[in-house]
């Protein structure tokens, strides 16, 4: 029987979001108002004399810039119970833990019903604008989507991954539905306890609805270039299950198995299909419209840490567009891609004035501390530091990324995502950014590219053990390379960070010359896995692109499975 469902009014979302961006400083005057209004009584601002006052003069006097580990007793507090107005009004019961890849642990951050609500008009916003560019129409999604565990804190305050909160509330579906963007997998799949088996499952899915299959998805982009390259690898195992109507003995959870056997039925005329198509592949190019002929277009986060996989995944997609999600954080969401046709390379986020209130502190001035401006007051060709105020209990909290303003729709500014503040490669005077070192990769990998070889993952770490401290660069390559080749890797990657400080440094040595650390394959699916340990959800794993002495787990793992090791000889 067929379901009813309620179509997003796309239409009416874009009307809405025009008038919202058009009176942007108003809106944001609003949303601070709401939201100390409803979070006055909430111990956390009581102490900063407010005594009710809700606009921005007042908030910036009397409520100070604040990082995560400023929150720390607060959120402690909660955690542990009993319930109370700590940072916010209604005392939260749900905790979210952020993907902590860069810090190298999981930090616990607020998640409650008005940012859920948050997140599914960033959805809605994004989606409208996508619709109009691509529309797609009672179709399926192939989203390979990850729920981790669900904790209960001591305080009794239920704690899963940010995409995990998302995913298990009750609203996600409807809302997936009304944007016709249904998961072809069942629950048991999204929600199952291991992750190699859902994805063997989601990729099961994709095939037997491969002609419904409108949308191939997932949070970040690192997630589909993962699905696909384990594609390559079981391809002729799906292959043989849809043949037999079987499911793989890897299968082993009884609730997943179920579930599939409901799709399942033999149809060999479909295995032959995809196994005639798999063969005829060139090295995998086109793949996924191949194996999903109506694919509209192809969808997650894909701009920052995501970039170096953009390569691959259009590999992979061919000709289908490459459309980067939204920009946010397990903190609160930011902005919406509103221009899904620009490639995600080019790629800006509107932000939405009505889920949060922003400053931004200016980086490029001479001013040691800068002051924090408004969402209509940033500049067009500037970097600022993104600071949040969220309807979940944070406060002029610093997220961390560094953003550039490109342009401005109606009021609301037009954000390219930068880098991560905090991840900096720096050893005296250099400063290289993880685009820095993105670039200074892809520069080095043109040497080994062609004959199939591709550094599959990367990440770098300053090594101050000796002296001159020196950076390491770790690469895992999916085959044999010579050692001359990768001698000249080593020196193009330290001539590629053009960086002055760091050039004039390894010119008088006080800095020492870059190791390219080769590791053996399968090495940064050990890191993943680590993660995936620790309670991150694959979801949201971004690769730790700078590893420091915080992160020294992921470090041992690094350095553990180095193969080779090369000096530069470039200075
Ligand atoms: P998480 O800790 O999993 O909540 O990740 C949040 C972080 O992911 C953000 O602070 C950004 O650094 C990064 N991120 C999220 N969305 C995007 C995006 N659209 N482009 C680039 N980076 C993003």
């Amino acid at each position: 029987m067929l379901e009813k469902m309620e179509i997003l009014d796309v239409d009416k979302v874009i009307e809405e979001f025009e008038a919202m961006t058009n009176d942007a400083e108003n809106v944001q005057k609003q949303t601070l108002k709401k939201i100390l209004e409803e979070n006055g009584c909430a111990e956390y601002l009581q102490n900063l004399g407010l005594n009710g006052r809700t606009d921005p003069e007042s908030f910036k006097a009397c409520v100070p810039l604040v990082n995560h580990s400023d929150l720390e007793p607060y959120i402690q507090k909660i955690v542990d119970g009993p319930p109370s107005p700590i940072l916010t009004g209604t005392p939260l019961t749900t905790i979210s833990l952020s993907s902590g890849t860069t810090q190298g642990k999981p930090k616990f951050v607020p998640f409650n019903d008005e940012l859920m609500e948050t997140t599914l008009q960033i959805y809605r916003t994004s989606y409208a604008f996508r619709n109009r560019e691509y529309p797609i129409k009672n179709g399926k999604a192939l989203q390979f989507i990850y729920s981790s565990r669900q904790s209960k804190t001591k305080g009794g305050l239920i704690a899963g991954t940010a995409t995990t909160n998302v995913f298990r509330n009750s609203q996600f579906k409807n809302a997936m539905k009304s944007m016709q963007s249904q998961c072809c997998s069942p629950d048991e799949v999204i929600f199952g306890p291991d992750f190699h088996q859902s994805l063997y499952c989601h990729l099961l899915c994709g095939l037997l609805f491969r002609e419904e299959i409108q949308l191939v998805s997932s949070t970040f982009a690192h997630s589909l270039v993962h699905a696909f390259r384990t594609f390559e690898e079981v391809w002729e195992e799906l292959c043989a299950d849809i043949r037999e109507g079987a499911l793989s003995s890897r299968i082993t959870f009884p609730s997943v198995r179920a579930a599939m056997a409901k799709s399942l039925k033999p149809n060999p005329q479909l295995a032959d299909l995809i196994h005639a198509k798999c063969s005829a592949l060139s090295n995998w190019y086109g793949l996924i419209p191949e194996l999903f002929p109506n694919v509209k277009y192809i969808y997650g986060i894909m701009t920052g840490s995501m970039e170096p996989y953009l390569k691959k995944l259009r590999h992979y997609a061919g000709d289908v567009p490459l459309v980067t999600a939204d920009y946010g954080s397990s903190e609160g969401w930011v902005g919406a891609n509103i221009n899904p046709n620009l490639p995600p390379e080019a790629a800006t986020y509107a932000v939405l004035p009505h889920i949060g209130y922003f400053e931004f502190i200016p980086l490029n001035g001479d001013v040691l501390e800068p002051e924090p401006v408004g969402l209509t007051e940033v500049k067009v060709g500037e970097e600022y530091e993104i600071i949040v105020t969220n309807v979940a209990g944070l406060y002029r909290y610093r997220l961390g990324d560094v953003v550039k303003v490109m342009g401005f729709h109606n009021k609301t500014p037009e954000l390219k995502f930068v880098c991560r503040r905090n991840l900096m490669l720096t050893i005296n005077i250099d400063k290289n950014t993880e685009k820095d070192l993105q670039l200074a990769v892809e520069e080095a990998a043109k040497l080994i590219a062609g004959e199939k070889l591709e550094v599959v993952d990367f990440s770098s770490h300053v090594d101050v053990s000796t002296d001159p401290g020196h950076y390491v660069i770790f690469w895992e390559i999916n085959g044999e390379v010579r050692d001359e080749v990768l001698q000249e890797c080593c020196n193009t990657l330290d001539r590629a960070f053009v960086d002055a400080g760091y050039v004039s440094s390894r010119k008088v040595n006080s800095i020492a010359p870059l190791e390219l650390r080769v590791v053996w394959r399968g090495t940064f699916q050990k890191i993943l896995d680590h993660y995936l340990g620790l309670g991150a959800a694959l979801s949201q794993f971004k690769t730790p692109r700078c590893v420091g002495p915080t992160n020294n787990k992921v470090l041992q793992i690094l350095c553990g499975n180095v193969a080779k090791s090369y000096f530069s000889t470039a200075f």
